[in-house]
Formats: structure tokens, C-alpha cells, sequence
């Protein structure tokens, strides 16, 4: 008997890859498997049009191969994305690993996974996500040269988290200047949710400046260690996106931004580190800004630690990687700025400009 689809939801049933909702066009999708280690993994290499792929690998507890997948195919096309518009020679991908990285990581593991990634022969180039650390890379880097974020003691550029930090603060002070007329935060209430790595360092950045911070984690002691730590305040209620804050800064998973959470949110502005924060780009950006709330792109405020990895293969140090950061606050004002002249969301604005990068390049090459 034959099953109708009706649905595009559906299609994922007969298609499993190439008929997947978040399915781009990717150009290569490669699933690594070894019994013995136990390794469940999933490269996804978007795009290779501006050069190799570059990504993070994300180990996670996922709750079936179906969530993996969909996640490494939005993730590698936003690096995609990431890389274009920050004017980087690089392409788009991105590695989920199946697994709790606190329960199911091992060395053995993840040496496994660096011989796979080595066997794309440069093609895809990781680095460290949610649930991988300087160290995994470090050790990744004893089977293959195709890794960035190693250990500043093997001549990488260390923890990416902080300078990623650094961009999105320069671009929370963009939309604040589009949004309220200054790119001053003193005095702003501002919501972090999660407060990992980039979190925390925001919230350094943020309370030095005298805005008047919350935070909000799954962690309870860690959401004490920090707010003793910069004097900031724990978010207490039990709903964060009805919270009374002028700033929402996610800095935890993506798809915050949902049918659910929209139409509660109050705060003017969302600027923050995690990626695919919008659930659905079209719908919830062009509810964003009927609602006149300033959205600064994920992909081109967290491009921080993109741009301090990428020193690594192009050879420019800390200083010039901060430097290239810093101007995350002028291009996040050129997007709002086309944005508005176009009519259309920032979202929109910022994939629009990547997606001309990509195409010169493309035109470059043909010719
Ligand atoms: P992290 O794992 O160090 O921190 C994430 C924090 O979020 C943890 O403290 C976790 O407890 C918390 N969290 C998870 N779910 C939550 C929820 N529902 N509510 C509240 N808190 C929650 O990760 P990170 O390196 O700080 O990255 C944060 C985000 O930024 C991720 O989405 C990541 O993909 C993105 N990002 C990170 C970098 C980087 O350089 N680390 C670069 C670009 C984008």
C-alpha cells in the first residue's frame, strides 16, 4: 500500500537526508560510526565555496539520530553564513557527536572521531562546541591537522569562548545603539540565558559597563557562582522571556525564539551567542520586527570565535582576531541599516550579504 505525503514534514519518512526540513543543499553529509568506542557521529559540510568547511563538533545528549541530524544541517549552514559575512575564506560545516559528554566522552572516542574528520583530507576543519573542550582538540590533533582551537602551547589560539563573548557584546551594543539611540549599557536590564563559556564572559563585559544583569541557567550553583561573582542578580520566576528586561541575550541552545516564547517576549532587543536562536528564520524574524524588536543575527554577532580559530590557519594572532571582532558592532549597524532600505528583517539583511559573497566568488571561479 502506498502512503500518501501530504505534509513536507512528512517527507523526511521517504527521504531521510536529502528530504530532511533543514536539508540546504549541503554538499556532503558524512555518518561516522565505530563500534568499538562506541563513536556515533555526523559531519555536515554545507558549503565549500569560499574555502574548507569549519565548524565545531558538538557532543550531545541527543533524544534520537533524527534530532542529530537536523541539528548538524542547521548548524553547518549557519557557519556557512557565519564565515561569509565575516569576510573569511572559509566554508561551512559543522560535527555532532551522539552521546553525554560528561557520561560517554572518552579519549579512545574521541581520537576515533579525529581519524574520521582526518579522512576528509581537509575538506571540513573542526573545533570545539557545546560538550568538547581545548583538550579534546588537542587530542584530535595527534591524528589529524584538520582541527582548530588547540592549545595555545601547541601554537593555537586557545579558547575561543571569550573573543566569541567580546563579538556579541559589540554587537548587543549595535542594536542598542539602532534600538535606544546609544550603544551605552549602563543601566540596562539584561537577561543572559546560560552562562557556559561565552555567558559568563558577556556577563563580565556587561556588568562593567553598569548594566543591570540577570541570569538565568539550568545550573542553580552555577548560576550563583556567577552572580556572586560580577554582582549580578538570579533570574527567580519561572518564565525568563516575560521577564521586564530592555536586552534578551541567549547564550544556551537555539530555537529560543519559537511559537511559544514570541509573543511573550519584552525586551527590545535579542543579542546573544547561541546559534539558530529564530526556531523558523521567515516566520518568527517577520514577527520580530512587526513587533519592533531588534534582532542582531546570530551568525553575525557569535562570529567572534570563528574569526580568533581562523588566525590559526591564516596566522594573525590574538590582537588582530580582537580587532576583527570589535568591527562585529559596525557591520551589525550596516545590517540594520540595509534592513531597514530594503524593508526587510535583519536576518534577511545579513543572509543576503553572506549570500552575495558567495555567489561573487562562485562567478570568480567560473570565469
Ligand atoms: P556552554 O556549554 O559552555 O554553556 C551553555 C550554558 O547554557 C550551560 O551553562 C548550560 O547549563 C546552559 N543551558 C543549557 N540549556 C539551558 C536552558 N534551557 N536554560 C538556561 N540555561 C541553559 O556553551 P558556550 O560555549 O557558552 O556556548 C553557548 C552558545 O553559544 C551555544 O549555543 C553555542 O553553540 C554558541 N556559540 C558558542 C561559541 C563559542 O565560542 N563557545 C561560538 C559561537 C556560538
Amino acid at each position: 500500500m502506498t502512503t500518501e505525503i501530504t505534509t513536507a514534514k512528512e517527507l523526511h519518512k521517504i527521504d531521510p537526508v536529502f528530504g530532511q526540513l533543514s536539508f540546504d543543499n549541503h554538499e556532503q553529509i558524512v555518518f561516522c560510526n565505530d563500534k568499538d568506542t562506541g563513536l556515533k557521529a555526523i559531519i555536515g559540510i554545507h558549503n565549500t565555496v569560499l574555502g574548507p568547511a569549519l565548524g565545531g563538533t558538538r557532543m550531545w545528549k541527543y533524544n534520537n539520530e533524527w534530532e542529530a541530524l537536523n541539528d548538524v544541517l542547521r548548524l553547518s549552514r549557519g557557519m556557512t553564513y557565519k564565515s561569509a559575512i565575516s569576510g573569511l575564506n572559509l566554508g561551512g560545516g559543522k560535527a555532532v557527536i551522539i552521546g553525554d559528554s560528561k557520561v560517554d566522552k572518552t579519549p579512545e572516542m574521541i581520537t576515533k572521531f579525529g581519524q574520521f574528520v582526518g579522512s576528509l583530507s581537509g575538506k571540513y576543519i573542526t573545533a570545539e562546541d557545546v560538550g568538547t573542550t581545548t583538550e579534546d582538540m588537542d587530542r584530535i590533533h595527534k591524528v589529524t591537522n584538520s582541527v582548530t582551537g588547540i592549545s595555545e602551547s601547541l601554537g593555537g589560539s586557545g579558547n575561543p569562548s571569550p573573543v566569541t563573548a567580546y563579538g556579541v557584546y559589540m554587537g548587543m551594543k549595535a542594536a542598542a545603539q539602532y534600538k535606544f539611540g546609544t550603544a551605552n549599557l549602563a543601566g540596562k536590564k539584561i537577561m543572559v540565558q546560560g552562562i557556559g563559556h561565552v555567558g559568563e564572559t558577556l556577563v563580565k563585559y556587561l556588568t562593567e559597563e553598569g548594566a543591570l544583569v540577570q541570569v538565568a541557567d539550568l545550573s542553580r550553583s552555577r548560576m550563583e557562582e556567577v552572580a556572586k561573582k560580577y554582582g549580578t542578580v538570579v533570574f527567580e520566576g519561572n518564565d525568563l522571556y516575560s521577564a521586564d528586561v530592555d536586552i534578551y541575550a541567549p547564550c544556551a541552545l537555539g530555537a529560543t525564539v519559537n511559537d511559544e516564547t514570541i509573543h511573550k517576549i519584552k525586551a527590545q532587543v535579542i543579542a546573544g551567542a547561541a546559534n539558530n536562536q529564530l526556531a523558523n528564520e521567515q516566520v518568527h524574524g517577520a514577527i520580530l520586527q512587526e513587533k519592533g524588536i531588534v534582532y542582531a543575527p546570530d551568525f553575525l554577532i557569535n562570529a567572534g570565535g570563528i574569526i580568533n580559530v581562523y588566525g590559526e590557519i591564516v596566522k594573525y594572532g590574538k590582537d588582530e582576531a580582537m580587532r576583527r571582532t570589535e568591527n562585529i558592532f559596525n557591520t551589525t549597524l550596516e545590517i540594520f541599516a540595509l534592513a531597514e532600505q530594503r524593508g526587510i528583517t535583519t536576518q534577511q539583511a545579513a543572509m543576503a550579504i553572506a549570500e552575495k559573497r558567495i555567489e561573487d566568488r562562485k562567478k570568480e571561479m567560473a570565469n
